[in-house]
């Protein structure tokens, strides 16, 4: 940028204007608003990328947020490859695999499954809930009962995974339930897109966390935990230890942070420190937030480094770093 520019740039902001320690701060990572009218989507970590390309097929085609999303993280889900999303996460402590998802659009309509067993796809399960039930959320049993009569069918679960049995195996001998830093460095999907027409939506699903006590369920599948998305305003989603999101809103209170006028940067800042505040001594929690404004502008942020994003524009496709607040060795 020219001297020139820069200085008439410095002039649009106004004598009073404050230029934030953070904004300053964070400026490597912040994201410049894409062109108008031209999609976005961004998800969590590694498998994001994949999940992406899924998402694209319809953004691209300038197609509808919400189907994107869907489609997008169904990718993830199939991948029996994968140990924290769809039936080839890793088990319960009974050894049962149990599926949380939710779904979101611009006009807050949306739909959730959680503690759900033997369905590949608990993201169209959480669509039909939406769609055809006046309901959010369905659980457990009466989520699979609800599934098997609106078209779904069971798999033969469970599908034989001889490493997964094996670890779950060395696991019970201490049984010690421990939640670690980006052990394997993918967790739960999240994802969150605009498309062609400036329509938001978002979606979440994951195994949750390994081994934990039958019926739990994370935040991954909360409205305002998990993921949220305001139609005026942006959407934002999680990962990480699912009971410091549910704790604090982590979602919800993310785009609230952007409504205020905040960048989705500086919102994912402010509620990962409002966590370690709630959390003091809180050793090797891993949480990080994406978010991103109805502008297109994206950020993220985290506890411990090691989070990272998938992003997808017309012009990049790429993994990013997110900031973080604390190293882990
Ligand atoms: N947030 C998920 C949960 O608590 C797990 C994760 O993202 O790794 O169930």
């Amino acid at each position: 940028m020219s001297r020139r520019k820069f200085l008439k740039n410095l002039g649009a902001l106004g004598a009073g204007t404050v230029i934030s320690p953070l904004a300053a701060q964070t400026h490597s990572s912040s994201s410049l608003p894409p062109k108008k009218n031209s999609p976005v989507v961004i998800s969590t970590w590694i498998h994001g990328m994949e999940a992406n390309a899924g998402a694209w097929e319809i953004l691209g085609a300038g197609g509808d947020a919400l189907d994107a999303v869907q489609k997008g993280v169904a990718v993830t889900e199939s991948d029996m490859t994968n140990r924290s999303v769809g039936l080839g996460g890793r088990p319960d402590r009974d050894g049962h695999v149990t599926l949380d998802a939710c779904i979101m659009d611009h006009d807050s309509r949306c739909g959730s499954v959680a503690f759900l067993e033997d369905i590949q796809h608990p993201i169209d399960v959480a669509r039909a809930v939406m769609d055809k039930t006046p309901h959010v959320m369905l659980v457990g049993e009466g989520a699979q009962k609800w599934a098997l009569e609106n078209g779904f069918s069971k798999v033969d679960y469970p599908v034989p995974l001889p490493q997964v049995q094996k670890d779950y195996e060395d696991w019970l001998i201490k049984s010690e339930y421990k939640t670690g830093v980006n052990v394997e460095n993918h967790d739960t999907i999240g994802m969150l897109a605009l498309d062609a027409s400036g329509r938001m939506a978002g979606a979440c699903t994951t195994s949750g966390m390994a081994y934990k006590i039958r019926g739990r369920v994370g935040d991954s599948p909360i409205i305002g935990a998990g993921l949220f998305i305001d139609g005026d305003v942006g959407g934002a989603t999680a990962t990480g230890v699912g009971e410091a999101m549910i704790r604090t809103a982590g979602a919800s209170a993310v785009v609230e942070s952007m409504r205020r006028g905040a960048s989705p940067e500086e919102a994912c800042y402010d509620i990962v420190q409002r966590i370690l505040k709630k959390h003091p001594g809180v050793e090797g929690m891993q949480v990080g937030f994406l978010a991103m404004n109805v502008q297109g502008e994206y950020g993220g942020y985290s506890v411990y480094n090691g989070f990272n994003y998938a992003l997808r524009t017309q012009d990049r496709n790429e993994m990013v770093d997110a900031k973080y607040m604390r190293t882990w060795e």
